[in-house]
């Protein structure tokens, strides 16, 4: 028998209707702040991620799943959407056109990490991007919208945590001085860490073994003038609005980030963040489009979900068609195609099975009512309706029987 591959998983009902329902409330959301929905393919060629996600990144070293194609093509199953998003942005020449730009996109990511709860190989995020932006209202509209969907949904024991980067004047001087202090601990730090520390020590900050201790003693960012008004500016928008804490231990494991970085995080496990996100202001140009500013997050819906508590939403109520004899089995077939035109939850169809096996089906799928069609009913044309739960049974006309069940489910 073939079998699952580790770190994948088949989802469902009713745990899959937790997604449905998040992407619902999503999609309802985005649209109230003018977010349209951009479809991504799945693979893209492999270099998109070394530009834009970066070479040194965990995502791009350990995690992607790269292969090459029949054509010789080296492409990779995207690990994250922005990157496809600026693609598809260049590649349409909104930069031209029409370059502020506000897109959503819900999807499947695929990285290969170690399997734990919260952290998957195949996983789903819904994700924004706001392109063409730059001023501290954008920081603040991406941020509120990620947590009005977020309540809506009804997740509720979350942290807010925001950073500044900085930008290409304030980050190297900071890039110094935390190379400086690092260097005193080298020998400490671990294996991955001691490689970070030279090509990009803000990330040994990130870094799920050592990151954490370096909490309250490592030196903090100055920023320059422009970005601290812009931070600033960025809490002034949110004051009030949403509970949010300054972090400056947050520094996010891409390359792209500038300026605001912001995540949200429920518990304190090392998979605790529930959606994430920033500024990326020089990506666009990076990729090789006009200077742009852009800001965006990703949320991971499992992550997202496990937070709320998976809920079991009721189950509509349904009905289950039910044929004692060959010769009804069409008529039977025919009722069952009405009453779902008519709106009603309606199974059946077990043909191939005598009654003692159709009404098994019928509790096994949790229908409240049978609708019992013998040689005796088709001759009145009528159906027995029996109650599942008390077992009452009685007879209904054909031209009664949706009019009675909608009544009744
Ligand atoms: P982490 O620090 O947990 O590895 P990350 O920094 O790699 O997260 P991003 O690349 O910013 O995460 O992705 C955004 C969100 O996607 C995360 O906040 C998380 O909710 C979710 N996510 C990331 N990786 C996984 C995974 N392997 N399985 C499930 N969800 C994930
Ligand atoms: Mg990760």
């Amino acid at each position: 028998m073939s079998k699952l591959v580790r770190g994948f998983r088949d989802i469902f009902e009713p745990q899959s209707k937790n997604f449905t329902e998040l992407e619902n409330c999503a999609r309802g959301v985005f649209s109230l702040y003018g977010f349209g929905e951009l479809r991504l393919p799945t693979v893209e060629l492999k270099e998109l991620f070394i530009k834009s996600t970066g070479e040194t990144t965990d995502i791009v070293q350990k995690e992607m799943y790269a292969f090459e194609d029949a054509g010789h093509r080296q492409l990779a199953i995207r690990p994250e959407g922005t990157p496809g998003v600026v693609r598809a942005y260049l590649e349409n020449n909104f930069t031209q056109n029409a370059p502020v730009q506000k897109f959503y996109y819900i999807g499947n990511m695929f990285r290969a990490e170690r399997p734990q709860a919260g952290r998957y190989r195949e996983f789903e995020q819904i994700g924004a991007e706001y392109i063409g932006n730059s001023a501290p209202a954008a920081d603040a509209e991406v941020i509120l919208m990620l947590k009005d969907i977020v309540a809506k949904f009804g997740a509720k024991n979350y942290k807010v945590k925001i950073n500044s980067l900085g930008c290409d004047k304030c980050r190297p001087l900071y890039r110094q001085e935390l190379i400086d202090f690092l260097s005193a601990e080298k020998d400490t730090l671990c294996e991955n860490c001691q490689t970070r520390l030279e090509k990009n020590p803000l990330r040994v900050l990130d870094c799920k073994i050592d990151g954490s201790r370096f909490a309250g003693r490592v030196p903090t960012m100055k920023l320059c003038p422009e970005c601290q008004a812009h931070f600033d500016e960025v809490q002034a928008l949110l004051k009030g609005k949403i509970d949010f804490e300054v972090d400056p231990m947050l520094v996010r494991g891409l390359d792209y980030y500038s300026r605001t970085v912001f995540e949200f995080q429920a518990g304190d496990a090392s998979q605790n963040a529930i959606a994430a996100g920033g500024r990326y202001d020089t990506l666009v140009k990076h990729m090789g489009g006009p200077a742009t500013p852009a800001i965006g997050w990703a949320m991971g819906a499992e992550r997202v979900i496990m937070a709320r508590g998976e809920t079991v939403p009721a189950k509509q109520k349904s009905v289950y068609v039910v044929s004692l004899d060959k010769t009804c089995n069409e008529t039977a077939f025919n009722l069952m195609q009405t009453l779902r035109h008519a709106g009603i939850r309606t199974e059946g169809g077990l043909f191939d099975k005598n009654v003692k096996g159709q009404m098994k089906q019928s509790d096994r799928c949790g229908a409240s009512y049978a609708l019992i069609l013998g040689e005796d009913e088709l001759a009145k044309q009528a159906v027995t309706l029996k109650d599942l739960t008390t077992g009452e049974q009685k007879q209904i006309p054909f031209e009664a029987l949706t009019d009675e069940v909608k009544k009744l489910v």
